[in-house]
């Protein structure tokens, strides 16, 4: 039976850290949230990092477009955000609606206020190890609940599905740094369940529920999974069929209350990270 990894307990110890270090600041961090798109789930995202920056103290503002934005509006705002000092952190949520360049915008954000470390100064200096503004927050927060967990990376044969900016990608680069043997499958990737069968740990980020089965994991191996579909029924899914998988692996991350919870203390510990490197 398997170690459940508990993400909501690891973001809880995480943030009770923030808060004793934010306490001890004169002046708070501030994080700008742009919502450019109707999808109701990044409004519930951004609903809760308000909420966590609001506890912390931090100044937090939110603004939201109609889809009749135009791309010199966001154009401007984060011009305006970019060198307005007593903001520190801008938060592009993606996706955006379809008229807008996602890459031009991002690419506009100071790389100093780039909370997310979208920004291809940030990804490089990723993919280059050396030492980024700020890392995205998911691939982030995974590294630390394999740390918390102490479940050792260096050596180790790791899976990354998924090659998107915001999980895949960065997370294969951040497991490289930490010496692990990392190989990165998508979906044009043949054969996936012969390449799970081998690794000792596997991060799935596609979104394709109960992807990963019992038959195509190592006994013993480390499961962390990043997807989340929401069911007719209201339920969250993740990519991994849970009750079965879970008898044969050593740890294994839920979905709720496994990956999520990491991704918002994070996003608020590169707010927080972010703060100190401007001031
Ligand atoms: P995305 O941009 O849609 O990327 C999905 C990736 O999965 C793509 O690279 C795709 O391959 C690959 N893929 C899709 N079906 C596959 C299959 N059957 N076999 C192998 N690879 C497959 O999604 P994302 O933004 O990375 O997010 C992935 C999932 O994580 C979503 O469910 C999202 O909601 C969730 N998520 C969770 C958090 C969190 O905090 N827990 C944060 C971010 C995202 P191609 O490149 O070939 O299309």
């Amino acid at each position: 039976m398997a170690t459940i990894i508990d993400g909501k307990k690891v973001s809880i110890e995480l943030l009770k850290e923030l808060q004793k270090k934010t306490d001890k600041l004169q002046k708070k961090p501030s994080i700008a949230v742009i919502l450019a798109n109707n999808d109701d789930a990044s409004r519930i995202y951004v609903n809760s990092k308000e909420k966590q920056a609001n506890i912390l103290g931090y100044k937090s503002m939110v603004y939201k477009f109609e889809k009749t934005v135009k791309q010199e509006e966001l154009i401007e705002l984060i011009n305006k955000l970019n060198n307005d000092s007593n903001v520190n952190a801008i938060l592009l949520q993606l996706p955006l609606f379809n008229h807008l360049n996602e890459n031009e915008l991002i690419e506009l954000i100071n790389p100093i206020k780039d909370v997310d470390g979208f920004h291809p100064l940030n990804t490089g200096k990723l993919y280059s190890n050396l030492n980024p503004f700020a890392v995205c927050c998911t691939p982030k927060g995974i590294i630390k609940l394999l740390d918390y967990y102490k479940i050792d990376i260096t050596g180790k044969n790791t899976l990354v599905i998924g090659r998107s900016n915001i999980v895949g990608k960065p997370m294969a680069a951040l497991l490289t740094n930490r010496d692990a043997t990392v190989t990165l499958a998508h979906s044009k990737s043949e054969n996936l369940k012969e390449i799970t069968k081998t690794k000792d740990i596997i991060i799935s980020a596609t979104g394709c529920p109960k992807l990963i089965k019992k038959d195509m994991v190592k006994q013993n191996s480390v499961i962390i999974d990043v997807g989340i579909v929401k069911q007719n029924n209201g339920k969250l899914m993740g990519d991994v069929d849970f009750e079965n998988v879970k008898d044969k692996v050593s740890y294994i991350t839920p979905v709720p209350g496994g990956v999520g919870p990491m991704t918002i203390a994070c996003l608020m510990e590169n707010t927080y990270e972010l703060f100190l490197k401007q001031n």
